[in-house]
């Protein structure tokens, strides 16, 4: 059976390789947005040249109602979204001692509530159709947690956890649920490194580059496999060997 995939945050950086490299391995694609429209366009368009069976949803995925609309236009679409990667996020580099309870309630909201928020969504149908695979995508920072983004570190380690508690109680209905923890990677979120720290991330890098979008998504790509089912509750590193 064709396979359909839901990838948040789709439309650039990671999410955007994501799709891409779903829909050149035969899925089906729905993918969301928040603010990018003209990227989602570009994406879309891109994708229905070459026939792919693909929507784009705009969506918050830090807001119910919002999730609940795009899981409606998923089922209308595909009717069965047997793969959910929850890449959508956001960076944030403070001081803990400068943070504020808004930052905190901010960073939780759009890292962490929205992919309990898009699983939540979407599990009922994966338990009824007794399979499915959830992807999410942590950090290295989520590993090992990282000065000046505690937040976000935070945050990245809460989807660890919230990946390897589901994995368990979601293994007997034929459902994997698992963590992609990528390293450095050239997006629009490193750009906000000086050049300077970028050559310093790479210099402790053993693989002596910084990891592509591609590199990420050949992680989810696996991981989505019909014979990756006895791989479950597993954090993958996605990071030439990095080690913060
Ligand atoms: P980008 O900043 O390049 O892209 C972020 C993506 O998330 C955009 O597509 C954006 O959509 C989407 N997004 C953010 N908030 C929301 C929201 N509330 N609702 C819907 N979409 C949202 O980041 P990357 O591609 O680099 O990062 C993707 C994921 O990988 C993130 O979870 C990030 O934490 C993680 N990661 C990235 C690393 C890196 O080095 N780049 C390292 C480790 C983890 P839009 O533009 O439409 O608003």
């Amino acid at each position: 059976m064709k396979r359909t995939v839901l990838v948040t945050g789709g439309a650039r950086g990671i999410g955007k390789a994501i799709v891409e490299y779903f829909a050149e391995n035969g899925f089906n694609i729905a993918f969301c947005y928040k603010n990018s429209e003209k990227q989602a366009d570009d994406l879309l368009n891109k994708l229905l040249e070459k026939e792919v069976n693909a929507v784009k949803i705009k969506c918050d995925v830090s807001i119910e109602k919002e999730i609940a609309d795009m899981f409606e236009i998923t089922k209308k679409a595909f009717g069965f979204v047997d793969t959910v990667i929850n890449n959508a996020g956001i960076s944030h580099i403070n001081l803990f001692k400068d943070e504020t309870l808004k930052n905190f309630d901010n960073i939780v909201s759009q890292n962490l509530k929205s992919v309990f928020l898009v699983t939540k969504s979407y599990l009922p149908d994966m338990i009824e159709r007794k399979f499915g695979r959830v992807i999410n995508i942590s950090s290295v920072f989520g590993e090992e947690g990282a000065g000046m983004e505690v937040l976000y570190s935070m945050t990245k380690a809460g989807v660890i956890g919230l990946t390897k508690a589901l994995a368990k109680e979601v293994g007997p209905s034929g459902i994997t649920v698992n963590a992609v923890a990528p390293g450095f990677i050239d997006t629009d979120m490193t750009k906000i490194y000086t050049k300077e720290e970028r050559d310093g991330f790479i210099l402790s890098v053993p693989a002596m580059r910084a990891g592509s979008p591609a590199d990420v998504a050949a992680a989810a790509l696996f991981l989505s496999k019909d014979d990756s089912s006895y791989i479950s509750g597993h954090v993958l590193s996605v990071n030439g060997a990095y080690r913060t």
